[in-house]
């Protein structure tokens, strides 16, 4: 979840944007992905939101593959993103339906969505409209907030926060989606 706080200064690229766990509590000692490495996200965006190139950027530096589809085939692990209206400053949301086995500290994801603030998306930059992707669909492959704002999934977003993850997310994407063999 993102939501926005007064401008900082002039300027839609010095906006503030503060976001808040979308992952339960319980989950902070355990571990929160999907089963298998492969997770396809449908895009119900317009081409200002550059998904596309924001999700293969996502994916660099571990085993996670995200496959951008405009509509995910029966049957795989999907995320779908699109545009809506978010209540107050919000400006974007990650819904997680998720199981766990008994005795298991792992939480796997079986389901995804990502909302973004359609409205809002208009009046902002394409960087804070990347940003936005990145850390949704952070969230929507089981990524938390991060302390550090080197990265799209600290939790308040500023115009110096980058679009992309850091080399630590990259690290924690790779203890999710660890390489095989
Ligand atoms: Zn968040």
């Amino acid at each position: 979840m993102i939501k926005r706080v007064a401008p900082a200064l002039a300027g839609l690229a010095a906006l503030t944007v503060v976001l808040t766990p979308v992952v339960p509590a319980a989950a902070a000692t355990q571990t929160l992905g999907w089963a298998k490495h492969t997770v396809y996200v449908e895009d119900h965006t317009n081409a200002s939101w550059q998904v596309h190139s924001t999700i293969e950027r996502l994916d660099d530096h571990s085993a996670l593959n995200l496959v951008w589809v405009k509509k995910c085939p029966a049957g795989v692990q999907c995320v779908r993103v699109r545009l809506g209206s978010l209540p107050g400053n919000q400006v974007g949301e990650t819904a997680l339906t998720y199981t766990q086995k008994s005795g298991s500290s792992v939480l796997r994801i079986t389901k995804a969505g990502v909302v973004l603030d359609g409205a809002w998306g208009k009046t902002t930059s394409a960087h804070y409209r990347r940003a936005d992707v990145c850390h949704e669909v952070g969230h929507a492959v089981g990524l938390d907030h991060a302390k550090t704002n080197d990265t799209c999934m600290h939790a308040v977003i500023t115009g110096k926060t980058p679009d992309h993850p850091s080399s630590a997310t990259y690290a924690l994407l790779r203890k999710l989606y660890p390489a095989k063999g």
